[in-house]
């Protein structure tokens, strides 16, 4: 599970960068006429035409979402340019460097809090200075005044551009959060599972996709034996541990004691032997809570997408080995043999464990 999928930002980057590109595109054309016709500023005019085509192109690429992350930063590193080079050559008494003032506010709505301060402090420093040298010997300016208002109205705006951005960010992730993982265990949850097989599918950017299910061995004794809480404490305790060698992105909680782990570019083989080691850590670990010293087992059925499988093909495939497994005697990992195989299995009815669901 990508940590992306859930996120927010894409879609609200999207419309900023869809209204921004607009609005400088036409702003941009009106300042290249006032350039030609007030300011004689031909080279500055033609700048500003270029920007406005090009913003209008990402504008259209936004709107359509076919942008690209390439996209977002060279429209907002162009326009942190050109806001430098108006304020370089652009005579100071035509207050163009007023426009440094929504800077912060264009660059973190763009690129997020990290480029942004940093795309801010370079703009800080590089403005500041050009104004500071360009007016200090102008009689028509009070340089002190100037500086002062500038850098303070400046700082302002930053301060809460940054401020504003930092709290959209985490609202954004815990959000994300409530929405793609289980309260218990952190594990992601089945509407993450179904997100990200979903992305897998449409942009197959990863080859292959290897699936486990994972039950723990006769849970309900833990739970009637140590009470519920205790075994609450297991199912956090196994979460953590099948993250230690699948890692986080990979672990989904689907029902009460079971979990499905996605293993991509990995193959059967290199998934059978990570179920091994799954089954060997939990069954070696000693689960110790008070004085109580449980010995846990569990049991894992893997499966292979296939070209055209729906995550319910996959669930049901290892589903079957699971149960298998259970059949078999528990604390154990079985494989498919080919999805076709067991698809055909299926089809024979061989009956199949219940996969309970969150
Ligand atoms: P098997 O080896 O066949 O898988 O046996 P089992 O006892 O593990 O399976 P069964 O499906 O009979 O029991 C699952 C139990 O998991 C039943 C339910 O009380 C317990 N359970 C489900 N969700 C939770 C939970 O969030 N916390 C706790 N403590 N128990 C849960
Ligand atoms: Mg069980
Ligand atoms: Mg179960």
């Amino acid at each position: 599970m990508d940590a992306k999928l859930f996120d927010s930002s894409h879609n609200i980057r999207s419309s900023v960068l869809s209204g921004i590109s607009v609005s400088l595109s036409v702003i941009s054309v009106f300042l290249a006429v006032f350039c030609i016709f007030y300011v004689h500023a031909y080279l500055m005019a033609s700048l500003e035409i270029i920007f406005s085509l090009y913003a209008f192109y990402i504008h259209h690429r936004a709107k359509k979402r076919h942008y690209t992350e390439m996209d977002v930063h060279c429209f907002t590193y162009l326009l942190l340019l050109l806001f430098i080079v108006s304020n370089l050559f652009l005579p100071p008494e035509n207050h163009g460097f007023m426009w440094t003032l929504v800077c912060p506010l264009l660059m973190y709505s763009l690129v997020g809090l990290k480029r942004g301060f940093i795309s801010s402090l370079i703009l800080f420093i590089t403005q500041t200075s050009i104004v500071y040298y360009r007016t200090v010997d102008l009689a028509a300016f009070n340089t002190t005044n100037l500086m002062v208002n500038l850098a303070s109205s400046y700082l302002v705006i930053w301060l809460i551009s940054h401020t504003y951005e930092f709290h959209r960010h985490e609202v954004e992730s815990t959000l994300s959060n409530l929405a793609s993982r289980d309260a218990l265990t952190s594990a992601h949850n089945r509407l993450a599972l179904t997100t990200a097989f979903e992305y897998f599918q449409t942009h197959r950017d990863k080859e292959e996709l290897s699936f486990l299910i994972v039950d723990i061995d006769f849970f309900k004794a833990v739970n009637d034996q140590y009470g519920h809480d205790i075994g609450d404490k297991v199912l956090i305790e196994t979460s953590q541990l099948m993250m230690q060698i699948v890692g986080d992105d990979n672990l989904y909680r689907i029902g009460g004691e079971e979990f499905c782990i996605t293993l991509f570019n990995r193959s059967l083989d290199e998934a059978h032997l990570i179920g091994e080691r799954i089954r060997k850590l939990i069954a070696a670990n000693p689960f110790i809570y008070d004085d109580h010293h449980i010995h846990l087992t569990l049991s894992v059925g893997i499966c292979e997408y296939k070209e055209g499988n729906r995550i319910e093909d996959l669930l049901r495939m290892a589903d079957h080995e699971l149960y298998r497994a259970k059949k078999s005697g528990r604390n154990q990992v079985r494989l498919c043999p080919t999805a076709e195989q067991s698809v055909d299995d299926n089809e024979q009815k061989v009956p199949v464990t219940a996969t309970s669901h969150l």
